[in-house]
């Protein structure tokens, strides 16, 4: 979804007051920053957005062309930002085909206000793209992230927004379900779809979201910590609740002499959070002192730094003068993988290079037994090279 204005129980912070529910008021004290990341994809929506309109015959190509070659003109534009856009595109194309295939009045609506107040006050947001038709209404979301893969299936972020946009037009069409699609296409393209009927997505809303909204509206309920959801929570830092659970586990060391193995284990399940609670106390704390405020035990030192030069062009001049060749003063290096896909496409490197890229197996790392991701065996490894 783009980010426009926000609501205090907005839909993309809804995994977090919807558990969490005194939350959202507790955040009003901090203000909210927006990062680069945030800045590339609002870039990336507009682009999305232009190029669907395109291929679904809204605008010309000469509209297109004109409107496109402004955006280019953007910090963030680059060839895999237009790969992706194009994507994107065809994805909602052909999705629109296929609905109006059984339905002849399906139509698809590119960033639509949605409004789902009836159940969360206040509550509205912006759609990507909706595809509405009869039996199902699809509802796409485009994410320009590449580190974290989003799931359709439970979002609540997109039970809310397919709620809303099922309130907007559920007088004109007969619809029994919502799908409900995260399209992410720089994570190789991952596509992650839930459907669910109508009455569930009903139900869901009157019984779990509209008492959680009502309290978290008013600040009230019980504070429930984790990894997850006090993640992007503005008082992550400063919440008493979180240091209350985190320090719980200093009450909890075992009474031997040594740890041993499954020891560590359970202290590092138990542990969740920790590490990247004690991250954002380091940076309250750094951020207090560079502010020029006092946090007595600790003060600011200047970090490690490397010499550079001051101007390349004159080095080069001077050691010339002194007698050194030229050519022993450079060195020729090939540009990263992933900035050859940023300027060139992802695409366009893949069928260039094909064979010439490959992806080294990457070294063992320790995951809580949940993880989805498969055990990592070092003996069919070695099994599997004898077999060579
Ligand atoms: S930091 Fe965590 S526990 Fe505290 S308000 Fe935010 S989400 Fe809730």
């Amino acid at each position: 979804m783009s980010m426009a204005k926000h609501a205090l129980l907005s839909a993309s912070g809804a995994h977090r007051w919807l558990e969490c529910t005194p939350s959202a008021q507790l955040e009003l004290q901090f203000p909210q920053s927006t990062s680069e990341y945030a800045e590339e994809g609002t870039a990336a929506h507009e682009l999305c957005e232009l190029t669907a309109r395109y291929w679904l015959g809204e605008i010309s190509e000469a509209e297109y062309e004109n409107q496109r070659d402004e955006l280019a003109k953007g910090k963030y534009y680059n060839a895999e930002m237009q790969e992706c856009a194009n994507d994107y595109a065809k994805f909602v194309a052909e999705k629109t085909a296929v609905a109006r295939e059984t339905c002849e009045d399906a139509f698809t609506a590119l960033e639509v206000r949605v409004d789902f107040s009836k159940y969360v006050k206040d509550g509205f947001g912006t759609g990507d793209c909706i595809i509405v038709s009869d039996n199902v209404l699809e509802i796409i979301d485009f994410k320009y992230g590449k580190g974290v893969r989003v799931e359709a299936a439970g979002n609540p972020q997109m039970k809310l927004y397919a709620l809303g946009a099922y309130l907007e037009y559920n007088t004109l069409f007969d619809i029994d379900s919502v799908r409900m699609t995260i399209f992410q296409p720089r994570l190789s393209g991952v596509q992650s779809s839930d459907e669910i009927t109508v009455k569930e997505l009903l139900e869901w809303a009157e019984k779990y979201v509209k008492p959680r909204a009502k309290l978290a509206y008013k600040g009230e309920g019980e504070f429930a910590p984790s990894e997850e959801v006090c993640k992007f929570c503005r008082a992550k830092a400063q919440c008493k609740a979180r240091a209350d659970k985190n320090l719980e586990l200093f009450d909890e060391a075992p009474d031997v002499l040594l740890l041993t193995p499954e020891d560590a284990g359970k202290i590092l399940e138990q542990a969740g959070d920790i590490q990247s609670w004690l991250a954002d106390l380091e940076s309250l704390v750094s951020s207090t002192l560079l502010a020029g405020q006092p946090v007595e035990g600790w003060k600011m030192v200047e970090g490690r730094s490397n010499r550079r030069f001051t101007d390349e062009l004159k080095v080069v001049a001077a050691m010339k003068a002194a007698g050194y060749d030229e050519s022993l003063l450079y060195e020729r290096k090939l540009i990263t993988l992933t900035q050859m896909e940023k300027d060139f496409g992802k695409k366009a490197v893949a069928e260039t290079l094909g064979e010439l890229i490959v992806k080294p197996q990457g070294k063992p790392t320790l995951a809580p037994a949940k993880d989805k991701r498969p055990e990592f065996r070092p003996e069919e490894q070695l099994l599997a090279k004898f077999d060579k």
